[in-house]
């Protein structure tokens, strides 16, 4: 039996780092695809959390953004990758940190999430852990990997840390809500450097009323308490979702951080807000055709 008529939401970040002056064309066109895949996977009754590692895992494997393929090395040479997964229904939650050559650090998160006792694994365990799972690994770093669009070498020695994280929240028709987030860090970052963005309750968020994803400066994320402040602030303080994201995202900001967040409610509600120059973004849902932007004004 259908049941397309049902409500359903989708939305996508492909990062805060967005730099005035770039050409984000294909970013977009790219988000747009993917929110229209996600919206026949919704449409077709498939759950959040299929939908939202399927967004990320493309956009891993895209190299159009800092995460998977598009990832740049740290000040030691090596990339170093941090993903997460949330089920909203259940709260099961998996995750990887600093984790190297895996194809899709998403997919080794959801690994854990539902092959191992753990929550989160980190460096050369979770390599172990995906290697014995038989995740899909790269041959050679040296070649695999790329810069992103919009990031030339120079940048990758800078002081000042540009970022561009991807991540994706759902709804589906049964009503269930999930959230993923993947990135290869904030350019820049020394070695066993971990962010937000692993960290469930911080990069990534998902329960019965709210999916989120963070991205931005993680290190200002961790200390303002991430997404589960917000999900708090939504659910107990009676906050609308906008006013939710808006304060953690004023409280990262008065610590000297900026980023952005994407959220979708248990009503299909979405807020896609950010405090820096713009956010790669998309969005889909029921009663919304799909729609990207980048730069312009939020608040
Ligand atoms: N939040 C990510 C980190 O700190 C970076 C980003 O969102 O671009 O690793």
């Amino acid at each position: 039996m259908s049941r397309a008529s049902e409500r359903f939401a989708l939305a996508l970040h492909g990062g805060a780092g967005a730099k005035p002056g770039e050409d984000y064309a294909s970013v977009e066109a790219h988000l747009a695809e993917l929110a229209n895949a996600g919206e026949a996977m919704l449409r077709d009754g498939r759950t959040s959390l299929d939908v939202v590692e399927h967004m990320v895992c493309e956009m891993e494997v895209s190299g159009l953004y800092v995460a998977g393929k598009g990832s740049a090395p740290n000040t030691s040479g090596d990339v170093e990758l941090d993903a997460s997964i949330m089920d909203g229904a259940s709260r099961d939650a998996g995750a990887v940190a600093a984790i190297r050559d895996v194809v899709s650090p998403v997919a080794v998160a959801r690994g854990v999430m539902e092959r191992s006792s753990s929550v989160m694994l980190a460096g050369a365990g979770a390599n172990a852990f995906a290697a014995n799972e038989g995740f899909e690994t790269i041959n050679d770093a040296a070649d695999y990997y790329i810069l992103p669009v919009g990031v030339s070498a120079d940048d990758i020695a800078v002081t000042d840390m540009v970022h561009g994280t991807v991540g994706a929240v759902a709804l589906d028709i049964d009503g269930n809500l999930a959230a993923a987030t993947s990135t290869g860090g904030v350019l820049g970052k020394p070695a066993g450097r971990v962010g937000d963005t692993p960290i469930i309750g911080v990069g990534t968020w998902a329960n019965q009323d709210i999916a989120i994803s963070c991205t931005g400066t993680g290190e200002h994320f961790i200390r303002a308490g991430g997404a589960l402040t917000a999900a708090n602030r939504f659910k107990l303080a009676g906050d609308t979702l906008e006013q939710a994201l808006w304060a953690m995202l004023d409280d990262v900001e008065s610590l000297g951080g900026d980023g952005g967040a994407i959220a979708v409610s248990s009503s299909g509600e979405i807020a896609m807000l950010y405090n820096s120059d713009g956010m790669k973004r998309a969005a889909v849902s029921d009663d919304m055709a799909t729609m990207t932007a980048v730069f312009e004004p939020c608040r």
